[in-house]
């Protein structure tokens, strides 16, 4: 079970699954953070929507997270003026900084109890050669005319103050409940298998059921369907999070040159991440980019899509729902430029075209040549091997018996593999990730690993 501190400390909602055909004007397909708070923008539009589910709301990402609210989002801005410019800083720094503050207020609005606190948000360095990034991120701060502490614990650090951590969870629930009082409705276990354009609605295949709509928008982290090419313009980043029972200081850190990551939670106690973590896994979207995609997937279509939050969605998925709420609602929006779907760029993406196709690589070529005997599988580890010349996905459990499956992804046809860290096969071609017996975790994937017979 890849149950979070999140999920044991709150209490889930019990919530109904799609049982008849519906036809409604908007349907949000995702119940994390983006699909919630945009369902909380909607709700006082003339319009009827609906949130759907595949498992349950905030069951992902969204409740794997680690939830600090900042708009200090690692070293991006450096990287923004590097490959677009500075004033596409600003207006990333603004539209966050604005989110940061509007989901202030909906806590204080609404009244919401869950645990929120501002703080102060550091990224640092201890390592010489590091520095000198810390000071170009401080000199576009002060371009941007934003200003920034130092903590002296570390070798170069800078900190924005009033940002702030919360319980994700417990807002996203009490988002849910006030949604609810509006009319929205919620429903979990509803997975959409297919979308069919018809004239101007849309058909979504859900439970065997259909649903119809006017506006769609695609809430699920990275895309299940392969409409755009999505697939290919982001991929997927597995992060673990450990939850420690004792405090470091009230602020929250991120190093800039290795994985270490700290935040404090509420009774003494913090998460933290770095490299030997393992209390629980999450996945976040990373746009080739360098910028989420969050606008309409066609020019002049009512698809919209909310993808590439790059492990900083709790501002950005405000962001997105203030966004596509004024899409909808024809209203301007000063950052529909710079979140547009229709636009890429080639300097961005190739920091990161050597790691998708060394990981692609693994998937579609190296994974096809595995041909280790099974004898030399440990209990609770994994394979893919050949058996009678086919190739076979194999994992042994705590008890030495051994359960087949297909290898074969069933996405794109990718070779998974093994990882026994936390007990799941992953397709390193899209991460989609199954657990040790092939049932689907985590998407984009539909389906799980096919059982074999031996
Ligand atoms: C380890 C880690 C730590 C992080 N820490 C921070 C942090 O400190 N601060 C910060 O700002 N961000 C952080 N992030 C990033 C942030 O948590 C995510 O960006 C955010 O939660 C993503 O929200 P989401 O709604 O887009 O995705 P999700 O929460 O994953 O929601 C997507 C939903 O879509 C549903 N879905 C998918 N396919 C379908 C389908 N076909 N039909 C119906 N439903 C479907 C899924 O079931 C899921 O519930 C972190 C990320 C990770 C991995």
């Amino acid at each position: 079970m890849n149950q979070s501190y999140w999920q044991k400390t709150s209490k889930k909602r019990i919530s109904q699954t799609i049982q008849t055909d519906i036809s409604t004007d908007i349907v949000i397909i995702g119940g994390g953070l983006s699909g919630v708070a945009l369902a909380y923008q909607l709700k006082d539009s003339p319009f009827q929507v609906i949130v759907l589910d595949k498992d349950e709301m905030g069951s992902h990402t969204s409740g794997h997270t680690t939830a600090k609210i900042t708009t200090l989002h690692d070293t991006l801005y450096r990287d923004i003026v590097k490959h677009y410019d500075i004033h596409q800083a600003y207006l990333y720094y603004q539209a966050n900084q604005n989110a940061l503050n509007e989901i202030k207020s909906i806590i204080q609005k609404e009244k919401i109890a869950c645990d929120f606190k501002e703080n102060t948000s550091f990224i640092y360095t201890d390592d010489p050669g590091y520095v000198s990034l810390i000071d170009d991120m401080d000199k576009i701060f002060r371009s941007l005319r934003v200003k920034t502490v130092k903590d002296e614990k570390h070798l170069a650090s800078i900190g924005l103050e009033h940002q702030a951590i919360f319980h994700p969870l417990k807002y996203l629930y009490s988002l849910i409940q006030i949604c609810e009082k509006k009319g929205v409705s919620f429903y979990e276990h509803s997975e959409v298998t297919r979308i069919e354009r018809k004239d101007d609605s849309f058909l979504l295949d859900v439970n065997n059921h259909r649903i119809q709509c006017r506006y769609l928008i695609h809430a699920t982290r990275y895309p299940f369907i392969k409409k755009g090419f999505y697939f290919l313009k982001l991929f997927q980043e597995k992060e673990y999070v450990d939850y420690v029972d004792e405090q470091k200081g009230n602020e929250s850190y991120l190093c800039v040159d290795e994985t270490k990551s700290y935040r404090p939670l509420p009774h003494n106690d913090s998460l933290v991440i770095h490299r030997d973590s393992k209390d629980w896994y999450a996945q976040d979207s990373i746009p080739l980019r360098g910028i989420p995609y969050i606008g309409r997937l066609n020019k002049y279509t009512n698809e919209f899509v909310i993808y590439g939050f790059q492990k900083w969605g709790m501002t950005l998925s405000q962001v997105a729902a203030k966004l596509i709420c004024d899409l909808i609602l024809e209203r301007d929006n000063p950052y529909e430029e710079l979140f547009s779907c229709h636009y890429f760029s080639m300097s961005f993406s190739k920091k990161y075209q050597y790691k998708m196709w060394q990981e692609s690589k693994r998937g579609m070529i190296t994974n096809r040549f595995q041909n280790k005997s099974i004898a030399v599988l440990d209990c609770q580890d994994g394979m893919v091997t050949r058996i009678n010349g086919h190739l076979t996905a194999v994992y042994k459990d705590k008890k030495g018996q051994l359960h087949y499956l297909s290898p074969y992804c069933p996405h794109l046809k990718c070779i998974v593999e093994f990882q026994k860290k936390d007990q799941t096969w992953r397709c390193p071609c899209h991460q989609s990730i199954y657990d040790a017996y092939g049932q689907l975790l985590e998407g984009p994937s539909l389906y799980p690993l096919e059982k074999k017979n031996q």
